[in-house]
């Protein structure tokens, strides 16, 4: 008998012996005490997540702090997962191979750090003028996401889900004003993704660097501009510090899908119901990263433009434009690598073909009507 299909069948009284349980049934209304125990008393798990972060790093650290705790909350304690920050187990960057190895049994970072190991991975993270998180989690639970994301890890015995999203990013920080496409040329800027190769082909210098490193590039002028996720993270980076202009939109990252990836092994040890929590958790902490930025956001932004002297400027449309016809050709490459790839991109285009069409006329004429008249 499943947990909770016997806590429901349970009357009043009994004390689950070795389970601190209140039944809520008499003695002999309770035949399932024992069966109940068994369960209890079950294996358990203990698993270690390696992250891509720094311990507790607002929304991205304590994204991972919260899947971790909500699935030994809703497991009983019958699986505990202890989170490390990137580096203290393994360096940020591998904790891809840490999980596919075995050597620990579940990681949180963001897909598009993988691209070395599956090109196709980015497709599942973050895409230049590509879907945003709703439309994501869209394509994730009720189109065809999520299975042809399993379907790439699969031969790295990883067994992936969204396990947040970021939202909307920021377009980055940067150390002169970009006034047209020439003052891309040049330009060294930490960024990751699909959209370092569109910097790249716009004329910038795209450079690799984990989030702990930005701050010290930046100032140092090791880098001219950095993008990071949004204001509540940046805040936190203190990355008005190093540079004074932050621009928007974050047209590389219309969201971040942040995922958790289980080894295989791992995985199919887990009993059902235990799979199940984990598969809930992660669809709650996604939800809940997303609710996270939302209501965090907003503050900090205000925090950094008026307490900080932040200079808030739009990217130019000319600039947005190129970016954008340069994308299209940047993610139609990753759709030509193999058939998987094919496949990917295929059903991730097909799907935001048809959602964009009812967020012109949903979200994106609600927000414009919003904005009419009076404020
Ligand atoms: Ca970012």
């Amino acid at each position: 008998m499943k947990r909770r299909e016997f806590l429901k069948t349970m009357g009043t009284g009994t004390v689950v012996a070795g389970t601190g349980l209140v039944a809520a049934c008499g003695p002999k209304e309770c035949p399932t005490v024992e069966a109940a125990a068994v369960v209890a008393a079950g294996e358990t798990f203990e698993w270690k997540m390696v992250t891509a972060w720094p311990l507790n790093f607002p929304g991205l650290g304590t994204g991972a702090n919260y899947l971790a705790r909500i699935i030994g909350e809703m497991s009983g304690g019958r699986i505990t997962v202890k989170v490390y920050g990137g580096g203290e187990l393994v360096p940020p960057f591998e904790a891809f191979d840490a999980v596919s190895r075995g050597t620990v049994e579940m990681g949180h970072a963001a897909p598009y750090y993988w691209k070395g190991k599956t090109p196709t991975a980015q497709l599942f993270s973050a895409v230049p003028f590509g879907m945003t998180a709703s439309e994501m989690n869209g394509w994730f639970y009720h189109g065809e996401g999520l299975d042809l994301w399993r379907e790439t890890y699969e031969p790295f015995n990883m067994v992936p889900f969204p396990a947040g999203q970021s939202g909307v990013q920021m377009g980055g920080w940067f150390n002169k004003e970009i006034n047209s496409v020439a003052d891309l040329q040049g330009l060294k800027m930490r960024i990751p993704g699909l959209g370092a190769e569109v910097l790249k082909r716009a004329g910038g210098t795209p450079v690799t660097l984990p989030g702990a490193e930005l701050f010290t590039a930046l100032e140092s002028g090791t880098i001219d501009a950095t993008e990071w996720v949004g204001p509540y993270n940046d805040l936190a980076f203190g990355l008005f510090r190093a540079a004074g202009y932050y621009y928007y939109p974050g047209w590389h990252e219309p969201t971040a899908t942040l995922e958790c990836f289980i080894n295989g092994d791992a995985w199919r040890a887990l009993p059902a119901d235990l799979q199940a929590i984990v598969e809930q958790a992660c669809k709650a902490a996604t939800q809940d990263m997303t609710a996270e930025f939302t209501a965090r956001n907003p503050a900090a932004l205000e925090q950094l433009v008026s307490e900080h002297g932040v200079q808030l400027r739009r990217f130019p449309d000319d600039v947005l434009v190129r970016l954008k016809t340069i994308a299209a050709e940047v993610v139609a490459e990753i759709g030509a690598i193999d058939a998987l790839s094919r496949r990917v991109y295929d059903s991730y285009m097909a799907f935001m073909a048809q959602v964009r069409r009812w967020h012109d006329i949903s979200d994106l004429a609600y927000l414009e009507a919003r904005n009419l008249g009076p404020r």
